[in-house]
């Protein structure tokens, strides 16, 4: 297959790595080549999972194989995107049981990063509604894995980053709803204490939760949030007339300079969102694409970092000591004096089976942070002792930082994880720049 050179990035637009690419167009092309690859979805990770000597780009194995809208199942090429299950299968009265705050990410992606949506203290992540999936294994072989037939290989493929083999197929679970409507509600919490009495307080739970933070706030003020829960309205529930999904064709058309987004534009936005989100006190019916994919409807909103980009740092911290760390996370972010657009707080339920999978029964925190400056790699050091400290660990899928020791401490099942990969790629052949840089290689010799 004819490979092209070209610089590739993550969400994040940091690292970017000149990387060679193949394109196959269909099934059949998805193979092992040999020099070391990985493949690559969206390329809405952020930091450098999707990249490395060769990347398969797998936007075009994009077939949807079976839809059964009785059963509520579907089986797809791994390429498809979550925009394009949702076309075909919210008309017919189904929806996805988990999904990230975007739609434009691919099905192969939600497994090898096994992500989590606003429902995880709920219904668990992505893995947990799969009925199996195939494999592409670096010997060629093709093998249908899931949580009861190979699942060694199961629980090591979601999270896996992509380091296991190529994910071909998924069959799906998917959830009934009767309207594409949400209904939401919205508590404006005055600092981070309100914001944890919130998610405490189980009069408020909703099936889907999710709080925006002020990354700004200090003092008294620290943590002051909007928290947005919401479930699928029932069709009985709606008014007559509802407005349809806000249709958006707004686009960043270029970097935005540095100087642009500074400490006192983004405190001036915050104090604005938090006014005017924390009022909505009344429960109110969206769209669900308004609802769970905000930013969707702004192309190339990444940009809004400048050309250097930005890391989201993303961890989450056990129950226990999750107010103390996310206190002292928020600090010293305020402190950094680095401004954060977008910080959000999330409850996670209980941990899977996937060996590198990300979340844990406690609290989720997502900053962005733009890459201005040599200084970003010392605070998230300073960020990821915190989370040490607190038992944590750092989300791989947003990740360009991390170092080997660091991560190993993070995920103490890497080592099993290791031996799963050995077996099934003992020459190394998927590997990323992620996985050079956590070590999450084949060792030789
Ligand atoms: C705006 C935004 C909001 C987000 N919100 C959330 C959220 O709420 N929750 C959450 O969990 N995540 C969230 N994410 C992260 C995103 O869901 C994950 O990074 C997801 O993996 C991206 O899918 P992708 O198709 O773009 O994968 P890529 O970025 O292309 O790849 C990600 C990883 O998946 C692997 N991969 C992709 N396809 C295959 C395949 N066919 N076979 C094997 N490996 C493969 C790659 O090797 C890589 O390791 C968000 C990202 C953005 C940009």
């Amino acid at each position: 297959m004819n490979k092209l050179n070209q610089p590739l990035s993550g969400w994040g637009r940091y690292p970017v790595q000149t990387c060679a690419t193949s394109r196959p167009e269909r099934y059949q092309d998805l193979q092992a080549s040999s020099t070391t690859q990985i493949a690559r979805g969206q390329g809405r990770s952020y930091g450098d999972a999707a990249l490395g000597e060769t990347v398969i780009l797998t936007e075009r194995v994009n077939r949807m194989l079976a839809f059964d809208s009785t059963a509520g199942t579907l089986r797809a090429e791994a390429g498809v995107t979550l925009a394009e299950v949702l076309e075909v299968i919210v008309p017919q009265g189904w929806f996805l049981p988990v999904t990230p705050g975007t739609r434009f990410v691919s099905l192969g992606g939600c497994v090898a990063a096994d992500v989590h949506g606003k429902n995880h203290h709920h219904d668990g992540a992505f893995s947990q509604h799969i009925i199996a999936l195939e494999l592409i294994l670096a010997d060629g072989a093709k093998v249908a894995c899931s949580a009861t037939e190979n699942a060694a290989l199961f629980w090591a493929t979601v999270g896996g980053m992509g380091l296991t083999g190529i994910i071909g197929e998924v069959s799906l679970r998917l959830i009934p709803i009767t309207s594409p409507y949400m209904q939401v509600r919205h508590y404006a919490a005055a600092n981070l204490t309100g914001v944890f009495a919130l998610f405490d307080n189980a009069a408020l739970d909703d099936a889907y939760s999710v709080a925006w933070i002020d990354s700004l706030a200090t003092g008294k003020s620290l943590g002051r949030s909007v928290l947005m829960t919401g479930h699928h309205a029932d069709a009985a529930d709606l008014p007559s007339v509802m407005r349809p999904a806000a249709k958006s064709t707004l686009s960043m058309p270029f970097d935005l300079p540095a100087f642009v987004l500074n400490p006192w534009t983004v405190k001036a936005f915050n104090q604005f969102y938090y006014s005017r989100e924390g009022h909505k006190t009344q429960p109110f019916f969206a769209h669900y694409s308004d609802y769970f994919y905000p930013l969707d409807g702004i192309a190339h909103w990444n940009r809004l970092y400048g050309k250097s980009g930005f890391v989201q740092y993303q961890c989450v911290i056990p129950t226990a000591g999750a107010f103390a760390a996310v206190t002292a996370l928020l600090e010293k972010l305020a402190a950094s004096r680095r401004p954060s657009f977008l910080a959000v707080l999330k409850k996670l339920g209980a941990q899977n089976q996937g060996l590198l999978s990300f979340p844990l029964a406690g609290y989720t925190l997502a900053l962005d942070i733009p890459m201005r400056d040599a200084g970003v790699l010392a605070l998230t050091r300073e960020l990821d002792a915190i989370v040490l400290a607190h038992g944590g660990r750092v989300y791989l899928a947003k990740d360009a930082l991390l170092t080997a020791q660091t991560f190993r401490i993070m995920y103490p099942r890497h080592a099993e994880w290791l031996r799963i990969k050995q077996a099934v790629d003992p020459d190394g052949r998927f590997a990323s720049s992620m996985s050079q840089r956590l070590d999450l290689g084949v060792q030789h010799g």
